[in-house]
């Protein structure tokens, strides 16, 4: 069969990199006990660059042994694109949300071959759902494999926005000692009201990181936590996202993008939270309308914004989110660490094995399956009828 992958591309400096350390601490289960990728073997050591086109997710011996052809590519955008010539007989497509192959209705009309649609980490909106429900395209990704990941960096970048890390960390590099203009917009998140949008696998992670910070924490989402959770963690929910932005001084989102959550983020929506409140998004960039946020930056509506999800991937050069006032903006990288391409490369291999075999792909890695939502996307995805707005591609 022939396997089309599309990584992003190799480092400036060239591949491999020099490794700042040595090994990855060793992990048993993700938490509540979901049993970590069970490929057969593996043919990479766990801490390598996996996630780009020479580290080709540590695949190429595995394929070109069992005589499937491996293409990979980082060239994905456009008619002319490596990624577009080579799709026409592709059976399986494999991407990373991180540098998306945008698989539109328009593409998988013109991949006839095609059978898995795999999502080297977690969230599938780079693929138009409801166009491979329609084909009986399978759409599986390596679930839990770098939620953890994702976790860390949210609690990251709210910690820079309110405690003003970036712009106080500039003062320094670039020679200065202006104590005055770094703390001016530097506060304690200690007491503050902080909610997560969504308590799935990464916001559940995120509440329990920011428990010891005394903060009151908040939620919502469309599956309710057990009681007991929302006990341990002292969560206040709320039903809806308009009651939850206007009870925090900061929000972190952590929902799917699908129809209900394109474009949530409004002048309208951000208008009723309180003045001065920070968002974190690591969960995708089209859950918030661009300009709204820029508008709200330069206006003091919002104190501070990051994240590291944008739409679309790579965005331009002249792109407003990385020069808008108090960013703290990363590419997208929280869920690429070297600790977590070596989960999300193992579990790619672990579903590539079931699916060459003929065995069924561990239903928690399942979002379309047999022309419907499956498995943990009958979870986190609302209807079948979902077509993400991100599949259109850039
Ligand atoms: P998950 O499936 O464990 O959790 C998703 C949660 O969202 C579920 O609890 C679901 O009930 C809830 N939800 C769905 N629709 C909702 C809505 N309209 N309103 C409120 N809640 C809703 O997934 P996860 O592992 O926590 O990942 C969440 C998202 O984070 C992914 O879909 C992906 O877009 C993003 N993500 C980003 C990165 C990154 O590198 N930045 C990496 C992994 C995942």
């Amino acid at each position: 069969m022939k396997v089309l992958c599309v990584l992003y591309p190799d480092p400036l400096a060239g591949y491999p990199p020099k490794y700042v350390r040595d090994t990855l601490p060793r992990l048993t289960a993700y938490p509540g006990g979901m049993s970590l990728p069970t490929p057969s073997a593996v043919d990479f050591t766990p801490g390598e660059l996996l996630g780009c086109v020479s580290g080709g997710l540590g695949l190429r011996s595995y394929l070109e042994e069992q005589g499937h052809e491996f293409v990979v590519t980082s060239d994905k955008d456009g008619e002319d694109s490596v990624f577009e010539r080579e799709l026409p007989d592709a059976d399986v497509v494999i991407s990373q949300p991180f540098w998306p192959a945008y698989l539109s209705a328009e593409r998988i009309a013109k991949a006839k071959k095609l059978k898995l649609a795999l999502t080297a980490g977690i969230g599938s909106d780079h693929v138009d759902l409801e166009a491979a429900i329609q084909r009986g395209i399978t759409v599986a990704e390596e679930t839990y494999s770098n939620s953890i990941s994702v976790a860390e960096h949210a609690v990251l970048q709210l910690l820079c926005l309110v405690r003003n890390f970036v712009s106080s960390h500039e003062w320094v590099r670039n020679g200065g000692w202006n104590i005055a203009d770094a703390v001016s917009q530097a506060y304690d998140i200690e007491g503050m009201d902080v909610g997560v949008i969504a308590a799935g696998r990464i916001g559940r992670a995120v509440l329990k990181r920011l428990k010891p910070f005394d903060v009151n924490l908040h939620y919502m989402d469309r599956h309710r936590l057990p009681e007991a959770v929302e006990h341990e963690l002292g969560l206040t929910y709320h039903p809806d996202v308009q009651s939850l932005v206007r009870s925090v001084d900061a929000v972190s989102v952590h929902a799917p993008l699908q129809p209900q959550t394109y474009h949530l983020f409004d002048d309208e929506l951000l208008a009723t939270m309180r003045r001065g409140s920070y968002i974190v998004n690591t969960a995708r960039a089209e859950i918030m309308v661009r300009d709204a946020v820029v508008r709200a930056l330069e206006s003091g509506q919002l104190a501070g914004y990051a994240g590291d999800v944008w739409y679309p991937q790579p965005p331009a050069s002249d792109h407003p989110w990385r020069t808008m006032p108090h960013n703290a903006m990363t590419p997208h990288v929280s869920g690429s660490t070297l600790s977590a391409q070596a989960r999300y490369a193992a579990g790619t291999r672990e579903i590539l094995e079931d699916f060459f075999a003929g065995r069924p792909i561990r239903d928690e890695y399942l979002i379309v399956d047999g022309g419907k939502l499956a498995g943990a996307g009958a979870h986190a995805y609302t209807t079948a009828g979902t077509a993400s707005p991100g599949s259109t591609g850039a």
